[in-house]
């Protein structure tokens, strides 16, 4: 069975800000924030799935991660690992 390490707080991944240099922490799986934020998430979410369809799709987690300095935002593919 493959979890999430992410989801299940086995680790916390952060992500330098490329808009300006500030720390992106991570928010939680994007499929828990579609709906909300929907028309410009789309959009990274399909190119997301694309980039790894044909690896081991069923195996992530697409992550949001949100800067703290500047509230940009970005996905993260995360790979599940086996329990
Ligand atoms: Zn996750
Ligand atoms: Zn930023």
């Amino acid at each position: 069975m493959h979890v999430c390490p992410l989801c299940n707080g086995m680790r916390t991944v952060q992500r330098t800000c490329s808009e300006c240099g500030g720390e992106m922490t991570d928010q939680g799986k994007v499929v828990d924030f579609m709906g909300d934020y929907s028309p410009y998430l789309d959009i990274e979410i399909v190119k997301t799935v694309d980039g790894v369809r044909d690896s081991t799709s069923s195996n992530t987690c697409v992550h949001l991660f949100q800067c703290l300095g500047c509230d940009a935002q970005m996905t993260e593919v995360i790979l599940e690992i086996s329990k």
